[in-house]
């Protein structure tokens, strides 16, 4: 899971060792402590890959 930040770089991601908790604690600690909006963007499943 990836969550970034529409309105500056932010960005935080489980391919940087955080779980995926982790990743949602700091996403909502960013748009606590700067009002901005953070998205997520979750990778497409395997089989969607696979596919084909
Ligand atoms: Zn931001």
């Amino acid at each position: 899971m990836c969550k970034y930040c529409l309105e500056c770089e932010w960005q935080i991601s489980t391919s940087e060792g955080y779980s995926e908790k982790e990743v949602s604690e700091k996403a909502i600690e960013h748009f606590v402590e700067t009002g901005h909006t953070v998205d997520s963007l979750r990778l497409p499943p395997p089989a969607a890959i696979i596919e084909n």
